[in-house]
């Protein structure tokens, strides 16, 4: 499946390859559920024991804590993403993974052993607080609208503020929150639960694999020991683009496993059903949706290696994670509805996950940067190039 790997990649990409197929599949048709129907913690941890057992817990960080190449994340991630229930099993799913990289690439000593280290065990959860509440004229698409504050008081920061969509926060362990000083922009990492960060509610959304749900969050009079700042004050938008480029890739990642699955099952359905006397494959229009899923299923995985050797060479990525995110992400959305067309009246029941596949790819286009917004600050990046090359 890959483009260009190493052995080490390639290998630990099969072992959880076969994980997911052997042993977390199987999942798939377990019942338990939370109020939001995302898997309960109960069932997680159920299935992280077993990767734990198989040697194929956290796979992207080594055991020295050395995180793989980009370019090898990618095989393995697209691998654990070929059940929506994988990245859970074996901890690459997000906010973690993202997390997870921030703090191994901008955190202290004290911080990678208190916050990090729990994380990459795979016995904690995290969430990432930026976005506010909409109605509040709050930070969205434009972080710099954050509207949440944080104030210096002595050896402490003192944090207000609502923040909206925060995934996984009910239930998190360790929390990455972003408020605004006189500086600028703060990143603090703190421990979860505190009675200041209150869960005022989770709204129903299209999506359901992701644990606790996104949360609508009050954060009333939080204390942050300054030692738990990353960075300093006014540095936060600089540290979150650390997470920014890698965490919106991961995200292309593990969708393009679960786009390959839905395709497989997609394939499968066309080759065993017939209609008007054939079996669909050799209806040409099933035929060529079909193909038209194996081209962008290609191209995907061209863009996200390109992207990723970009990131490798040390480059921030910032343009070239937004086409690709942009490339990815629309191209999945067209292979997840194909896949449901394909399949008829099945594509659109939970007998399959091509189902739970297409409504999570919808949400996809609009986090980590909603496509129009990409585009925009390509185009805004195009008429820079141009005005520098006339003058
Ligand atoms: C499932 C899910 C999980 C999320 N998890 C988290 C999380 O864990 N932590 C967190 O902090 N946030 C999270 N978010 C929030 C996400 O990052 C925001 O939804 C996203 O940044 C868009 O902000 P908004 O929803 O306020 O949309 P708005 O800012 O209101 O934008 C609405 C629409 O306007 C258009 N638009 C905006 N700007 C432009 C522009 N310049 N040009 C053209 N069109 C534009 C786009 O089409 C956009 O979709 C999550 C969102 C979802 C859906």
């Amino acid at each position: 499946m890959s483009v260009i790997s190493t052995n080490r990649a390639v290998g630990i990409a099969n072992r959880v390859e076969e994980f997911v197929r052997e042993v977390v599949i199987p999942y798939e048709q377990d019942p338990r559920r939370d109020h939001h129907n995302a898997p309960t913690d109960a069932m997680i941890a159920e299935l992280r024991e077993k990767a734990r057992a198989a040697g194929v817990l956290t796979p992207h960080i080594l055991a020295n804590g050395e995180h793989l190449t980009q370019r090898e994340t990618a095989v393995v991630l697209q691998r654990s993403g070929l059940s929506p229930l994988g990245p859970l099993a074996v901890n690459t799913a997000a906010p973690d993974e993202g997390n997870m990289y921030l703090l191994g690439h901008v955190g202290s000593a004290d911080i990678k052993q208190r916050f990090l280290q729990p994380l990459v065990e795979g016995r904690a959860r995290s969430a990432f607080f930026m976005t506010e509440p909409a109605e509040e004229g709050g930070a969205g698409s434009d972080p710099s609208m954050m509207q949440t504050t944080c104030e210096q008081d002595g050896d402490h920061w003192v944090v207000n503020g609502r923040k909206a969509f925060i995934t996984g926060a009910q239930g998190a362990r360790v929390g990455i929150v972003m408020a605004k000083s006189k500086q600028g922009a703060c990143m603090f990492v703190v421990d979860l639960p505190d009675p200041a960060i209150r869960i005022d509610r989770v709204p129903r959304t299209i999506d359901n694999s992701m644990p606790g749900g996104h949360a609508v969050v009050t954060i009333d009079h939080l204390r942050v020991h300054a030692d738990q700042m990353l960075g300093n004050s006014g540095e936060g938008f600089k540290y979150a683009q650390v997470r920014l480029s890698p965490a919106r890739l991961s995200h292309c990642m593990r969708w393009l496993g679960a786009c390959v699955r839905a395709n497989e099952i997609a394939t499968d359905y066309a080759n065993r059903r017939q209609a008007f006397g054939k079996s669909l494959i050799d209806h040409e229009g099933v035929g060529f949706m079909l193909a038209e899923n194996l081209i962008d299923l290609k191209t995907s995985e061209l863009m996200i290696d390109w992207c990723a050797g970009v990131l490798d060479t040390g480059s921030l990525g910032t343009h070239e994670s937004s086409m690709t995110k942009v490339a990815v992400s629309e191209a999945l959305m067209r292979i997840a509805d194909r896949c449901v067309q394909t399949m008829g009246g099945t594509g659109v029941t939970d007998n399959t996950i091509v189902e739970q596949v297409f409504r999570e790819v919808r949400a996809f286009r609009i986090y980590d940067g909603p496509t129009e917004v990409h585009k925009w600050s390509l185009a805004k990046k195009i008429k820079r190039d141009w005005i520098s090359k006339r003058s």
